[in-house]
C-alpha cells in the first residue's frame, strides 16, 4: 500500500529510484503524480509503523493487559517508550527503506532466499527468450510492477531476493493481452528452472529504450 501511494504521490514506487516510473501502466491506464497525496502516504507509513510497534510489544506482554492500557489511556511508561521508539523506527524504516530491508535486512527472507538459490529446480520466474523482441513494444512493464525493484528477465542469482509474488507476470500477462496474447515470463520449475540459473547468456532484449542494465546492479543500488 505505501508502495502504491508512494508512487501516485511522486511517480516513483521508491525515493531511491533515480527516475519517474512510466505513466503508461501494464493495463493501459496513465498514472499521472499527485503530490497532494504525500500527506496520506505519511499517514499511512505512521498509521502501519504504529501497528508494526503494538504488534511486536505484544509479543512480549500478555495482548489483554496492553490492549486494555492502550484503550483507557493507561500505557506504563516503558510500553509508551516502545511503542514511541518502535513506532519511530519503523516509520522511517517504511518511508525510507521499506524494499531494502526485505532484501538485505529480514533474516526470515535472507534464509528462505539462501534455501531457494540452493535448489536449482526451484520455481522461479522464466523468461521467454526466443520472443524478446516482443518487449520491444513494451516500457518494461515487469520491472516497473517488480516490489523488490528487481528485473524479472535476469537470471536467477541476479533475482536473489525474488519473494515470488508474481506481479511481474500479471503485468506481462496485461501487456500482452494488447499483443499476441501470450506472456513472455511465466513459473519454471525442474528442468525449466535449470536453464534460469545458468550464466548470464544475453537474455536481455535490446534496441529498446529504457533497458534495462543487463548487469543488474542499478537494482542493488
Ligand atoms: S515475482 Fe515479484 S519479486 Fe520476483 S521478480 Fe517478479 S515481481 Fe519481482
Ligand atoms: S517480459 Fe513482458 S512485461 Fe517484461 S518487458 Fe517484456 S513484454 Fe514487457
Amino acid at each position: 500500500m505505501i508502495n502504491h501511494l508512494m508512487l501516485r504521490s511522486s511517480g516513483k514506487p521508491s525515493i531511491w529510484e533515480k527516475r519517474p516510473l512510466p505513466r503508461l501502466q501494464a493495463d493501459g491506464r496513465h498514472l499521472t503524480p499527485n503530490r497532494w497525496l504525500w500527506p496520506l502516504t505519511w499517514l499511512a507509513a505512521l498509521f502501519f509503523a504504529f501497528v508494526w510497534a503494538l504488534a511486536l510489544l505484544s509479543y512480549l506482554l500478555p495482548p489483554f493487559e496492553l490492549y486494555h492500557n492502550l484503550l483507557h489511556g493507561e500505557l506504563t511508561p516503558n510500553q509508551f517508550r516502545f511503542l514511541a521508539v518502535g513506532s519511530t523506527l519503523l516509520f522511517i524504516e517504511f518511508m525510507f527503506a521499506r524494499h531494502l530491508f526485505c532484501r538485505f535486512g529480514c533474516a526470515v527472507g535472507l534464509f528462505q532466499s539462501l534455501a531457494w538459490m540452493g535448489n536449482d529446480r526451484g520455481m522461479v520466474v522464466g523468461f521467454d527468450k526466443q520472443r524478446a523482441r516482443e518487449c520491444s513494444n513494451c516500457n518494461n512493464a515487469c520491472e516497473n510492477v517488480c516490489p523488490m525493484r528487481l528485473k524479472p528477465r535476469s537470471i536467477k542469482r541476479r533475482m536473489f531476493t525474488c519473494t515470488e509474488c508474481a506481479q511481474c507476470i500479471s503485468a506481462c500477462e496485461q501487456v500482452q493481452s494488447f499483443q499476441s496474447d501470450i506472456t513472455l515470463l511465466k513459473w519454471v520449475l525442474d528442468e525449466e528452472a535449470i536453464a534460469v540459473t545458468g550464466a548470464d547468456d544475453g537474455r536481455e532484449p535490446s534496441g529498446k529504450e529504457n533497458a534495462p542494465d543487463p548487469s543488474g546492479k542499478d537494482s542493488e543500488k
